[in-house]
């Protein structure tokens, strides 16, 4: 190799790497501002507004548009890490972040020839439009390829009227992506994903959200009623779009922030425990084998969730893969055990912290951290996701090498 070459070959890597160190930058601002307001958007049970606003204005809403409609086309890595930063800094910021991502994604990957679309995704980047997702709906819980409410009407004009259970931030997003049955005498199954923006439909409140947890998601169920063109339906889909992108993307994003919360969990805890051990002149407090116990189950998390990140980018254009029955299974149980240590990591943080970190005031607190991650197995509940996918698992193979996935 010449030293032109090797000289140029710096060169690109460099201008490859400057927009992901340029990302870090602009989410640690965001994360400041986010942790800055995480208490009180606790107490409030509201929606971060500063943290998004700041998240807009460093445009961070269209990162994973394509070039060509003007956004920046990070990986879903780079997007999952933005994801892990606000996690630690506001549970609910990062999950905002995350469902946000999670439901552009679907119109970004899946708009096809949409001419519709394609503008949508040049907004996306442009006026850094807010995504909000609805498909939990009446009392369907998290069976998320059923729909009931029918897309209704013959022609080029639509409508849907459905009572949307949870969803969150449905007030202040910009879009909201829904699943709807394809028609009104197609099975609950045959679903589609409709987009309406802001000026095609009204949300009538149908309960707040008064959680324990992830309140500042700001979940409340509205019947939400939409007028558009039939064009607002995504063309493919939704059982294609499901697969393909909504559950890996959302598992993996979703995923990120639990490490996230875990980590900033396993960080108060760590400067519990060195402030104890300082001020008994270097021994170390009883609680200190849970500390190693939550710095252990946030190692194997970090690990999932990196592996699984990677996994899903190497196949992430290759339908076939991303349908196999492997994959499948994989990305749901990924979704389960990552939740699991989430949980397990906040709690062993918890018990090595003491009264320092049960206590609702003080630098250690842990108690709203507690309270956002119990929500990680029951967002989508891991016991539907476990029976859903027992089948499946039992009839994939297991691998022989550890080569092999
Ligand atoms: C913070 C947060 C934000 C959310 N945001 C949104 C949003 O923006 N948009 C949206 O559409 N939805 C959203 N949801 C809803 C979420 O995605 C799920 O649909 C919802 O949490 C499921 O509700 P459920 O537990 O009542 O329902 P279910 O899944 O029906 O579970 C109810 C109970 O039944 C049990 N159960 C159900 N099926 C089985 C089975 N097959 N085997 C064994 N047990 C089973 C479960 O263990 C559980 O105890 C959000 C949820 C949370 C927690």
């Amino acid at each position: 190799m010449t030293a032109h070459n090797v000289q140029r070959q710096d060169q690109d890597a460099i201008a490859a790497m400057k927009p992901v160190a340029d990302l870090a930058s602009r989410v640690e601002a965001v994360a400041k501002i986010a942790a800055a307001e995480a208490a009180s958007v606790d107490r409030e049970a509201r929606f971060p507004t500063a943290a998004i606003k700041a998240a807009r204005e460093s445009r961070l809403l269209g990162l994973a548009v394509p070039r060509e409609f003007g956004g920046e086309a990070l990986a879903l890595t780079d997007i999952a890490d933005a994801c892990y930063r606000l996690g630690q800094a506001c549970a609910a910021t990062g999950m905002v972040f995350a469902m946000h991502h999670s439901a552009a994604a679907c119109v970004v990957r899946h708009a096809g020839a949409s001419a519709w679309h394609k503008d949508l995704i040049r907004r996306i980047a442009e006026e850094q439009l807010l995504f909000a997702s609805s498909t939990t709906e009446g009392q369907n819980g998290g069976n998320v390829r059923a729909s009931a409410a029918p897309i209704e009407g013959n022609g080029a004009d639509i409508t849907l009227t459905r009572a949307a259970t949870v969803i969150s931030y449905g007030a202040e997003a910009d879009v909201i992506a829904t699943t709807a049955r394809r028609a009104d005498d197609a099975p609950s199954s045959d679903q589609v994903l409709a987009t309406f923006v802001k000026s095609d439909y009204v949300l009538e409140p149908l309960s707040g959200w008064n959680a324990l947890g992830m309140r500042g998601a700001a979940s409340a169920g509205f019947m939400l009623k939409a007028c558009g063109k039939r064009e607002q339906i995504v063309p493919e889909p939704y059982e294609r779009i499901h697969a393909q992108t909504m559950q890996p993307v959302s598992h993996l994003l979703w995923a990120s922030v639990w490490a996230g919360i875990a980590a900033d969990a396993v960080a108060r805890a760590q400067g519990f425990i060195r402030k104890a051990a300082r001020q008994s002149g270097g021994t170390l407090p009883p609680g200190a084998a849970h500390f190693t116990k939550a710095r252990s189950t946030l190692q194997t998390l970090r690990g999932l969730v990196a592996s699984s990140l990677a996994r899903f980018e190497a196949i992430a254009d290759d339908r076939a893969a991303l349908a196999s029955l492997d994959f499948q299974t994989a990305i749901t149980l990924t979704k389960v055990d990552a939740s699991e240590l989430a949980v397990a990591t906040v709690l062993s943080a918890m018990r090595a912290s003491g009264l320092a970190g049960y206590r609702n005031d003080g630098e250690f607190t842990l108690g709203r951290h507690l309270r956002d991650i119990l929500s990680a197995p029951i967002m989508i509940n891991n016991d539907r996701i476990l029976a859903n996918v027992s089948m499946s698992a039992l009839m994939s193979g297991i691998p022989t090498s550890l080569r092999s996935e």
